[in-house]
């Protein structure tokens, strides 16, 4: 199974992610987590992001998704994974950034990605 990042960096504007540094944020997970691909979108949940998704998401591939509340992801980003016909339950590992620090959301990306099999 091949490893995907999703970043979903809220319009560089959420209140909630003020303390991301996302630039900072994507090298390291680019540079330092093993991956097979990443992208970093500035709203996924919209029409382009969806849009985006639906034509990306495809079979041997897990997704894992830094972006907000993981309750919210699940709401927000289930129309894209239908679209593209993946099943969010064993394809998708959501990671919640809100609230976090730089260092936060990268650790807890890197433990996201290690646990996906
Ligand atoms: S998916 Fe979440 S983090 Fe991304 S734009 Fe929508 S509300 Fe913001």
């Amino acid at each position: 199974m091949k490893k995907a990042i999703m970043i979903c960096s809220c319009s560089f504007a959420c209140p909630s992610m003020k303390d991301i540094n996302f630039g900072e944020l994507s090298e390291r997970i680019r540079m330092e987590i093993p991956h097979d691909y990443m992208l970093v979108h500035p709203r996924l949940c919209e029409e382009n992001g969806e849009n985006l998704m639906a034509d990306l998401l495809k079979d041997g591939v897990a997704y894992v998704t830094p972006a907000c509340g993981i309750e919210k992801q699940k709401k927000l980003l289930r129309d894209a994974f239908e679209r593209a016909k993946v099943p969010m339950d064993d394809r998708w590992k959501p990671v919640s950034i809100s609230f976090k620090t730089t260092e936060q959301a990268f650790n807890d990306t890197l433990k996201a990605v290690e646990e996906v099999q």
